[in-house]
């Protein structure tokens, strides 16, 4: 098969509701991936930050090889190994905790959602403050709680009861909340937004808030948690707790997952029959999610994301020296934002030429996750050829 066999097969099959690049990947190994005629990429993408351990680590596929041939589902009213141990894994690297398991970042959103709606449900709570430019999913609790008006278009009514405050903004928030507010819910760094880091007074500011007026603090760690900042989750950047923060995307390290996690002590808010899923921790996905914590756990990796984010931070912020088409550079360890003053799109496009996978969002702002297992050799390889990219485009522009 050629990759415009498949581009046919898309076309005539698959609903149009992605942009697709002409690449057909068809293997990956760490931070390499191949597509269909075997040219080689360097993998600085991560498929959104999924494959936070590189592409088939040892330990995941290991793992659900050894799980696949037990038993692939067991339903959730009978008890789950897998599940049990994963949630005992999760409260020790977070707070204490309870947990419920889905599939996806949206279904998490959807979860934590119905949790603090009905956490609220008693006093008359219901409203919930997210932030613009956020990004939540794309269910309907998801595009309520995304604080963006295209995610929105064409699907009204859809979900009442949301406030957007400004980022990093303390006193838009304040200006928000009212005796209805049940919870505010934020990225502590933004990710489809464009890479922008919440700061520690705006964290900090948050927290007291929230407790000041019986507010659950949730934070969205779909795209930040499991190391990909240097911390297992974000929100541990700013010595504060969250009561309820949401996971997916590289929580399996590409197995789907997810999960919205509460802490203990906000009790019997969830009871039998207030929420379910049929896969929701399923015990091959959660056999590679318990494999990601442990290969996290310990904290080398841990250690090697925050001194190799820094070196990358570092060497980026040589680039934008040398290109001055690059205007700002956001980010925490191995999540990182470029903002340029052009769209970023033809960047993408050659780089990926030039067997570099980068992502752009927002139009104008490269989004760069390399895995937390790159070596320091292929990351350097990929800079230089960011670095020919823009020299290319300067020549160009
Ligand atoms: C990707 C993402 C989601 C949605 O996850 P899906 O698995 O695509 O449903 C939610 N929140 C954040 C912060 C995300 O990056």
């Amino acid at each position: 098969m050629k990759t415009s066999d498949v581009q046919t097969l898309y076309s005539e099959y698959i609903l149009p509701t992605y942009t697709q690049a002409p690449l057909c990947l068809v293997k990956g190994k760490g931070s390499r991936v191949w597509d269909l005629n075997d040219k080689e990429y360097i993998d600085l993408f991560s498929g959104w930050a999924v494959s936070g351990l590189g592409h088939c680590p040892s330990e995941v596929v290991n793992a659900v090889r050894n799980q696949v041939t037990k038993i692939i589902h067991i339903p959730n009213n009978f008890l789950n190994i897998k599940q049990a141990r994963l949630a005992e894994v999760i409260s020790k690297h977070s707070f204490p905790a309870k947990t419920f398991f889905c599939n996806s970042g949206a279904e998490a959103t959807d979860g934590a959602l119905k949790f603090a709606r009905k956490y609220g449900s008693n006093c008359g709570k219901y409203e919930i403050i997210t932030m613009k430019q956020s990004f939540h999913g794309r269910t309907f609790g998801g595009i309520g709680a995304t604080g963006q008006e295209k995610v929105r278009e064409g699907f009204s009514p859809t979900l009442e009861g949301f406030k957007y405050a400004d980022m990093n903004n303390l006193e838009s928030v304040k200006a928000l909340i009212s005796s209805k507010t049940a919870a505010i819910f934020l990225e502590p760094i933004q990710g489809e937004g464009g890479i922008h880091v919440a700061t520690q007074e705006f964290m900090q500011g948050l927290r007291k808030l929230c407790d000041e007026h019986c507010i659950l603090l949730i934070c969205d760690e779909v795209q930040t948690g499991m190391g990909r900042t240097g911390k297992m989750f974000a929100y541990q950047h700013y010595g504060i707790e969250p009561d309820v923060m949401t996971l997916a995307k590289s929580l399996g390290n590409g197995l789907p997952i997810g999960a919205f996690v509460v802490n203990k002590k906000i009790k019997d808010v969830m009871t039998p029959g207030s929420h379910g899923s049929t896969y929701g921790g399923n015990p091959l996905a959660a056999a590679a999610a318990l494999a990601v914590f442990k290969a996290i756990e310990g904290g080398k990796l841990l250690k090697k994301t925050e001194e190799l984010g820094e070196y990358f931070e570092k060497k980026l912020k040589a680039l934008q020296k040398k290109h001055s088409v690059i205007k700002e550079i956001r980010g925490l360890g191995l999540m990182r934002g470029l903002e340029l003053e052009v769209p970023g799109a033809d960047l993408v496009d050659s780089a990926r030429e030039k067997g570099l996978l980068i992502n752009c969002t927002q139009g104008n702002t490269l989004r760069i996750f390399p895995a937390m297992t790159i070596s320091k050799t292929l990351l350097n390889k990929a800079l230089r050829i960011l670095d020919e990219v823009f020299a290319e485009l300067s020549v160009k522009g």
